[in-house]
C-alpha cells in the first residue's frame, strides 16, 4: 500500500482528498422536510460544519392531520414562532433526543399549550399520537431561551435572533459564519396593533416564507374602520357580534383594536389562556400599556357556566379560529339563528373547515350535521403575514445572492419580480440542495 501510495496515482488520490475536504467545509446542504411549496408542517434540515441543525419541525391539523418527513437525530432544534405548522411535532425531535430548543421564551411557552392541545384533540378525534406528554414536558426542559437581538456561538457558527413582526415572541434566525443566512418562518412588515414589524438583515441566502404569493392586502387602517363599522351596524340593529380567533395573535389583535368601543365584550377559548401568557412578556408587545387596557376591557369566560352571559354579550371573542372546535360552535349554534346578529371572520379558513364552508355555502357542520347559519357573515383581512408587494420589498432590502421560497402554494408568482435581480430558489420536498459559501 505505502509502495501505491507513492506511485502515479498518488498525485491524484491527494487532490481528490483535497477536493473532497474542500466540499465538506464549503458547502450548506438543505433539505425540506415539509412546508416547501405547502402552507403547513415545516420541516427543514441543514448540515455545515459537521453539524445537522432543524429548522422548525410542524404539523397540518387537518383531518386527519398531515406530518413533515421522518427526522433523522439532528445537533440543534430553531423554532420561531409557536404556530402549530412550525412548533407542532418539535416534541417529536426534542422529546426523543433531549435535542436543544433555540426559541425565545415567549414561543416556548405558548408552543407548550398548543401541543398539548393538539394532543388533546389527537386522542378525542382517535388519531395515532405522534408524541406523548412526556415528550412535550421534555421538550420544554430542553429550551435554550433566546430573545431579539441576542447571538450565541453555537459549535461552527453563531445565530443571531430577530423579530418576525408575525405575532409575539415570533423570531427570524441569522446564521453567521463564513456568509450569513436569514431564515424568516412567517413574517410581517407592517406594525400591528399587536407587535411591531420586522426589519431586513443583510444577507447573503434568504430562506423566506411566500403565503401571500400573487395577493396584495387591502390597507390595514381601511380593513379596520370597516370592521368597526359592520359591529357598530349590527349591535345599533340590536344584533349581536361574534368574532372566531386563532388563539395566539388574532384574538389579541382584535381585543386591541376594540379596546376603547365600549361595547358589553367576552373572550373565551384558549386565546383567553394565551392572552393571559402574554402579559407576562410585555417586552414582546408593542404598546404593553395598550394590552392591559384591551385585557380590561374584556370579560372573561372562566368557566362553561359563564357562557350563559358571555353569549348575551354584543361582541364575542372566541377560539377556534376556522370554527372546528372549542367554544365557538356553541356561540355559533345560539348566535346564528338570528339574522339580526352577525360572525365576523377575522382570519384565513383552511379548506375542508367549518369556517371554508360557511363561507363559501353557509353551513357548518355540527355533531355530524350541516346546519344553516341565518345570520350575517362577512370576512376581513387582518393577516399577520407580509403580502406579495412586502415580500418582494423585504427581499430587495435584505440583498441577498440566493433566495429560497417556502411555506407558500403560489411561490413561483415571486419569479417575475425577483429573477433578474437575484438567484431564486424554489426547493422540492424532500431533495437536498447545496448553496455555496
Ligand atoms: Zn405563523
Ligand atoms: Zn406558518
Amino acid at each position: 500500500m505505502s509502495k501505491g501510495a507513492s506511485g502515479p496515482f498518488s498525485r491524484t488520490l491527494h487532490r481528490r482528498k483535497i477536493i473532497t475536504a474542500k466540499v465538506i467545509i464549503m458547502e450548506m446542504k438543505f433539505r425540506f422536510l415539509g412546508g416547501a411549496d405547502t402552507i403547513g408542517r415545516m420541516g427543514m434540515t441543514m448540515e455545515w460544519r459537521g453539524k445537522t441543525s432543524l429548522f422548525e419541525y410542524g404539523m397540518s391539523p387537518t383531518k386527519p392531520p398531515e406530518y413533515p418527513l421522518e427526522c433523522q437525530r439532528v445537533d440543534n432544534v430553531f423554532l420561531t414562532h409557536c404556530h402549530l405548522d412550525h412548533c407542532g411535532m418539535v416534541p417529536k425531535i426534542c422529546g426523543r433526543d433531549d435535542t436543544e430548543l433555540f426559541t425565545t421564551p415567549l414561543t416556548a411557552e405558548v408552543s407548550e399549550i398548543m401541543m398539548n392541545d393538539s394532543l388533546k384533540i389527537a386522542k378525542a378525534e382517535n388519531y395515532p399520537l405522534p408524541y406523548t406528554k412526556g415528550d412535550v414536558d421534555r421538550t420544554m426542559r430542553s429550551v435554550v431561551p433566546l430573545t431579539f437581538g441576542d447571538t450565541i456561538e453555537l459549535d461552527g457558527f453563531d445565530v443571531s435572533v430577530h423579530s418576525a413582526g408575525h405575532i409575539p415572541g415570533a423570531a427570524m434566525f441569522e446564521i453567521i459564519g463564513d456568509t450569513s443566512t436569514l431564515y424568516s418562518g412567517d413574517l410581517h412588515t407592517i406594525s400591528t396593533r399587536l407587535v411591531g414589524p420586522a426589519r431586513a438583515v443583510d444577507c447573503e441566502n434568504l430562506f423566506i416564507e411566500g403565503t401571500y404569493g400573487g395577493r396584495v392586502h387591502p390597507d390595514r387602517r381601511d380593513e379596520e374602520t370597516s370592521f368597526l363599522n359592520k359591529i357598530a351596524e349590527v349591535t345599533d340593529r340590536g344584533g349581536r357580534v361574534l368574532i372566531p380567533c386563532f388563539a395566539t395573535g388574532r384574538t389579541q389583535e382584535i381585543m386591541l383594536l376594540l379596546r376603547n368601543t365600549g361595547y358589553d365584550m367576552w373572550v373565551d377559548g384558549m386565546g383567553r389562556s394565551v392572552t393571559r401568557l402574554y402579559s407576562n412578556y410585555p417586552e414582546y408587545l408593542l404598546d404593553f400599556k395598550k394590552f392591559k387596557g384591551a385585557k380590561r376591557a374584556f370579560q372573561e369566560v372562566r368557566n362553561p357556566n359563564m357562557r350563559s352571559h358571555s353569549a348575551k354579550g354584543e361582541v364575542i371573542v372566541t377560539t377556534g379560529g376556522m370554527l372546528d372546535g372549542g367554544p365557538v360552535l356553541g356561540y355559533l349554534r345560539e348566535l346564528g339563528k338570528n339574522p339580526k346578529n352577525a360572525v365576523l371572520i377575522v382570519g384565513y379558513q383552511a379548506e375542508d373547515t367549518n369556517g371554508r364552508m360557511l363561507l363559501e355555502s353557509g353551513c357548518v357542520m355540527m355533531d355530524g350535521e350541516p346546519v344553516k347559519i341565518n345570520c350575517e357573515v362577512r370576512k376581513y383581512n387582518f393577516s399577520a403575514h407580509a403580502d406579495h408587494d412586502q415580500i418582494v420589498g423585504f427581499v430587495r432590502e435584505c440583498d441577498p445572492r440566493n433566495v429560497i421560497f417556502m411555506h407558500s402554494e403560489t411561490r413561483e408568482l415571486f419569479m417575475e419580480d425577483l429573477k433578474g435581480d437575484y438567484n431564486v430558489i424554489l426547493p422540492k420536498l424532500g431533495e437536498e440542495f447545496t448553496l455555496d459559501v
